[in-house]
């Protein structure tokens, strides 16, 4: 039979093997911990909602290295019920983490929390369209004066010089050029998600988003940003080809603005870091349009990102450029978005 979108989602979040795939992830689940066991004493005695818990890994965290006097954990996948066990087999009792099983946007709590954490982060920050279901539970949920933890999050920009097609121009001396058309058609169209070699980065890293988790609204996650990229030239004469855009995002645990005594703790998923299981995403331009940038030159960008109408958990990036300091070299070939 035919699953609504919702269904299929969350079945995907029931088997073993997500979950092994983002416990493992070292800078992610050691970030929420790190996060937790250095606030311990801002955190004491406070009242939490884990959305999307899950294993449990973070309702675990928030009560015996958070010193929670309660956390409730949702989460409307089969997962809830390992939860429990390992709840249990960890002496963790029914009443210091209450799990419920149910989509957020249906379920109750007996009372407000102080604090919501939740790991809603899908590839490029923005897929999955799970944060919607977060912020709303923050504005029926959150206590005033309460935080999101993480309570920050930024998205970043850079450009690429990708040399992988050249490969067919000498292949064992033989000219296959005319494969790079092919190759050309998987890199194109859709976002890319893959680890980015940061040799193949030529710009600086560029913040193209950033949002309060405490205080954005819904409507404000599609949105437009207008940035401008540098170039990093090796020397004057040697020109960069503009092949690719990356995407990435970073996170931040922060709350020294209004309690300077806590510890803030932060990871990045920009390919100078560690990598993550978020990896990077790619954005190719259109072979056809790829600009050539001298020194001096930098390239100006109008990005606008959405979520799409027909599957609001897929979101599509469209990116406008312009060679700065030149006339008429502009494009607009990238419109791309996630695709299963
Ligand atoms: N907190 C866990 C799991 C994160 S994955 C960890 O950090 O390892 C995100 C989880 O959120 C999935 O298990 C998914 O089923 C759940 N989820 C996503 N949207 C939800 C919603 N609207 N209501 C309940 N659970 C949700």
């Amino acid at each position: 039979p035919a699953q609504d979108n919702d269904s299929y989602y969350f079945d995907s979040y029931g088997h073993y093997g997500i979950h092994e795939t983002m416990l493992k992830d070292a800078v992610r689940t050691g970030s929420y911990c790190d996060s937790i066991k250095k606030n311990r004493g801002y955190f004491e005695g406070k009242a939490w909602l884990d959305v999307g818990c899950g294993t449990g890994v973070l309702s675990f965290f928030a009560s015996r290295y958070g010193g929670a006097r309660v956390v409730y954990g949702v989460d409307d996948s089969n997962m809830i019920n390992m939860a429990r066990k390992i709840m249990d087999v960890n002496g963790v009792t029914k009443e210091e983490v209450v799990l419920m099983r149910g989509k957020m946007e249906d379920l109750e709590l007996p009372e407000k929390v102080d604090v919501i954490v939740s790991e809603w982060m899908g590839y490029g920050l923005l897929y999955e369209t799970m944060l919607p279901s977060v912020l709303s539970a923050r504005d029926r949920f959150l206590a005033p004066g309460g935080t999101m933890w993480p309570n920050k999050c930024n998205m970043l920009i850079e450009g690429v010089e990708d040399k992988r097609l050249d490969f067919w121009d000498d292949v064992y001396g033989i000219d296959m050029s005319v494969m790079k058309a092919e190759a050309l058609k998987s890199l194109c169209g859709d976002a890319k998600v893959e680890a980015v070699d940061p040799k193949t980065v030529v710009t600086d890293r560029v913040e193209m988003w950033k949002c309060d988790l405490n205080t954005v609204k819904d409507e404000e996650l599609d949105y437009d940003s207008v940035v401008s990229l540098k170039f990093n030239h090796a020397d004057s004469s040697t020109p960069i080809r503009l092949d690719a855009f990356t995407v990435s995002f970073d996170i931040d645990f922060d709350l020294t603005a209004t309690a300077p005594d806590t510890v803030p703790v932060s990871f990045s998923t920009g390919c100078q870091a560690k990598t993550t299981h978020w990896y990077q995403t790619l954005l190719w331009l259109e072979p056809a349009t790829v600009p050539t940038i001298a020194a001096g030159e930098g390239v100006d960008l109008k990005i606008r990102v959405e979520r799409e109408k027909v599957n609001h958990r897929d979101i599509s990036f469209t990116v406008e450029w312009r060679v700065t300091g030149r006339a008429g070299t502009a494009g607009k070939d990238v419109a791309e978005s996630f695709k299963d």
